[in-house]
This record gives structure tokens, sequence and C-alpha cells, in this order.
């Protein structure tokens, strides 16, 4: 057994530990190949739709079929036996009977799991046992920290926060995530300067609610008011790792990005102006039908409150298109929020129903598919043209690039600026995947920004 894989899915906290655990597999003497061939196939699954849960399976089924040499046959290895494929992260929670049933499926490791310790188990069964002795604990904060390259991607994920207890509605992660966790201050500190000195240049701060930071529990009404651990991790980052040039925040909940928040932010140029601010819905009662823990009219001072701390912040969002009983009116609503705060990006997401959820029981209030496709195109047309709008302004303006892997077909290379939006443009062999550039914005045109690369 030489090689393994790890087909990830789902959000940035997947890929944070999808990395751990692809340096437990290297740790025993593994080596990565392109997903979903190798000796071990892990695929990281995530359930927090119907449509993820379907494309996990659908992973699942593509590592247990596929050889090493990519035909379809009774996955075989250069060892003797079929490959061993691993099912672990939300979709191993939610349906894990159903992984287990899969054939060719070799073990299902959930988060309420000691997912480190069941993971070396396995692999001492499979390969000659490991001398290190392993410290035991639940769920995936039983694995390692990270201190190598992330390998998938140029961003570093530093995942700082797990677990969520806020219940909305329609989402199934707390069911599958119940447990609050935090690593420490200190801990992040270690693990972002390991990042930094494996040539990462940009972090990405991530949790399930990541908000929740440092809180026994993501119910804002019931945190202690005079803590802001958050604001603090962000203090530590940005002045005991030297070296770390971006900080990016990945998903914050209105009601967290509050008024010490945004001045901790804006006192350090390593934090982007890129915030991504899940909406949801812009009506009051289909937010408090979702118990969403902020009103309409919170989300637009919070927007208004960004806009003035940032020089022309990039803002992007999530919204549920079609949810249980989403008149016009509450759709009007919406389109009314996404127009003020424009957004930069939208994941527009039809509404998914997931089980023991309590929307998922309004099936007298669904809506037809046709209303729900009708009202995805409509916010991603408003989308595009606030991008489109929203990248203009800075056409003669110069911007941070970090350079991507892949070089494209026309030649040209890519990366994603400090708003968000990525910026095409030519480069000598010089130049490497990491790297962070400037690049003059010379045009945008519908779904692309063209930029040229300053000395
Ligand atoms: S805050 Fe709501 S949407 Fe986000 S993970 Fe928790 S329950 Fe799900």
């Amino acid at each position: 057994m030489k090689t393994f894989s790890v087909a990830t899915l789902g959000c940035r906290v997947n890929h944070y530990e999808a990395e751990q655990i692809a340096s437990v597999l290297r740790g025993r003497g593994l080596s990565r190949v392109p997903a979903p061939g190798g000796d071990v196939r892990v695929v990281h699954t995530c359930s927090v739709t119907t449509e993820a849960a379907v494309k996990s399976r659908q992973a699942t089924r593509r590592a247990t079929r596929l050889t090493v040499l990519g035909q379809t046959e009774a996955a075989t290895t250069e060892f003797d036996g079929p490959a061993k494929v691993i099912v672990t992260g939300c979709w191993a929670m939610s349906d894990r009977a159903a992984a287990e049933a899969l054939p060719g499926v070799s073990a299902v490791i959930g988060h309420s799991d000691d997912v480190h310790g069941r993971l070396n188990g396995l692999l001492d069964a499979w390969l000659p046992p490991a001398s290190a002795p392993r410290k035991s604990s639940l769920g995936m904060m039983s694995l390692p920290q990270l201190g190598e390259r992330q390998t998938e991607h140029q961003r570093a994920f530093l995942k700082v926060q797990d677990g969520c207890d806020a219940h909305c509605t329609y989402c199934i992660i707390p069911q599958l995530r119940p447990n609050l966790w935090s690593k420490s201050t200190d801990d992040a500190v270690d693990e972002a300067n390991a990042m930094v000195a494996a040539g990462h240049r940009e972090i990405v701060l991530t949790g399930i609610f990541l908000g929740a930071f440092g809180q026994p529990t993501a119910l804002r009404r019931r945190q202690p008011a005079d803590r802001k651990p958050l604001a603090e991790l962000i203090d530590a980052l940005c002045t005991r790792v030297p070296g770390l040039l971006r900080l990016r925040m990945s998903s914050l909940e209105p009601g967290d990005l509050d008024a010490d928040l945004i001045r901790t932010l804006g006192r350090y140029e390593q934090v982007v102006p890129h915030f991504h601010l899940p909406l949801q819905s812009g009506s009051d009662a289909l937010l408090r039908r979702m118990n969403r823990q902020y009103s309409r009219q919170q989300f637009i001072e919070m927007i208004d409150q960004v806009n003035e701390a940032f020089d022309r912040p990039a803002v992007t969002t999530d919204i549920i298109a079609g949810f249980p009983g989403e008149d016009d009116a509450a759709f009007a609503d919406t389109l009314a929020v996404a127009d003020h705060a424009r957004f930069v990006h939208i994941h527009a997401f039809p509404y998914s129903p997931r089980p023991n959820t309590a929307a998922a029981r309004w099936t007298d209030r669904r809506l037809p598919p046709a209303v729900v496709d009708e009202r995805m195109n409509l916010l991603r047309d408003r989308a595009s043209t606030f991008s489109i709008a929203f990248a203009n302004q800075f056409v003669g303006q110069d911007v941070t690039v970090l350079v991507e892997h892949q070089k494209e077909r026309t030649g040209l290379r890519h990366g994603r600026c400090e708003r968000y939006f990525d910026v095409h443009f030519e480069a000598d062999e010089m130049v490497r995947a990491g790297d962070l550039l400037r690049a003059r914005m010379d045009r945008v045109t519908a779904g692309r920004v063209h930029g040229t690369v300053q000395a």
C-alpha cells in the first residue's frame, strides 16, 4: 500500500479537515494521488443539502469502482486486494447505514467517532503498525493540527471552530456537528505560523459558526456579552504571525460582525476587505420562521457599517430561494436587500428539505419548482450585474493577486484578488503558484477580469 487520495465535498471546514486526514496518511508513509485514485481512498463528505448528499454518495461509488488504472472493474490496487475506501464527514453522519451498505466501502467514520483513532486503527490493520503514540478524543478535533503546505489550494484554510446549536429551521448541521468546540488562540497562532512557514501567504479563517469562536453556544442571546474572543483571535493572528500577508474571514453571521469586530478588522492591513454574510432571506417573517438571529433592518445596518469602515469592500452572501411559505412579497424583500447591499456574489440555493429539520415538515407551504428556478435566476442575474459593476470600479488601479496553480489553455494565469474576484493575466515562467503579485486592472468582461502584472 503506497498511495492515497482524499475527495472533498462541501465547505471550507471540510477542506481543512481533508488536509488533516491527508497529513495522517502521509505520516504513515503514503503519498497523495489525485482523487478518486490510490490504494486508500477517503471521501470527506457533505450533507448540507439533498444535492450534496447525492454527490457524496456518487463520489463514494466512484471511489469504490475506479481501479488504480481507471478501468471500471472491482477496484484492485498494487497491493493484494481491492482499494480501501473510507467515508468520512457529514454524510457519514446523516446516512451512515447507507454508506456502510455500499459495496466496496471499507469503513465509515462519523464526527461522533474518534476520527484519528479509527483512521489509525484501520491503517494499523493495513500497514505496519505506527510507532507514534496517539491521543484519543472524539470527532475531527482528534486529528492533528496542520503544519504542511495545503496541496489543494493556495489559500490556507485554518479551522478554529466546530459545531453549531443555532438550529435554523432548514439546517441539518446541528444534528451532524452538535458539539461546539474552539481551538485555543495560542494553537491557532502556532498553526498559522506553520502555514506561513510552509509558504502560504493568505489564511482563510473558518469554522462551522465562526462567530461562535470561543463561545459556549452559537445562540447570541446566551453568549456572555463582555467577551470578544474572535476579535482577540484576530488581534493575535495579525500581531503574532509575521509573514502573514492576507487574512480572510470565511462566513460571518449578521450580529457577529458588530462595531467592535469591525473596528478590530479595520485595524489590520492583512485583513482583506471581503466579507461573506449569509442573508438567506430579506423578509422578517421568513427570517423568524428560519429561526435566524437577525432582522432585515439589522442586516442592512451591518452592511452600511461595513461599507463605512472599509474601502469598497466586497460583500458576498448565501440566499435560499423557495423557503416554504416564501410569497412574492417576501421574495421582493429579499431582492430589495440584495439591491441595497449590491452583493458581489450570491450563492443562491433552492430550498432543500433535510431530514428531522423543522422546515421539512412544512410540506403544505412548498413552492412549485418553476417558481424556485425563476427566483434562482433572478438572484444570479442580480449578482452578475453587481459583480461587473463592482470590478469596474478598479479598472486602471492596482490589486494584489494570489496566483493559483492551474495555467489556462490560453497560457494565461489567474489568481484571487483581495476583493474576492479572480484576475487573469499573462505571466512568465518565473511566476509560481502561491506568489502574491500586483496587477493593474485593465478591463472587465462578462465573467472575467483582465489585468497586467506590475513589476
Ligand atoms: S447557523 Fe444555522 S445555517 Fe449555520 S450551521 Fe448553524 S444551524 Fe446551520
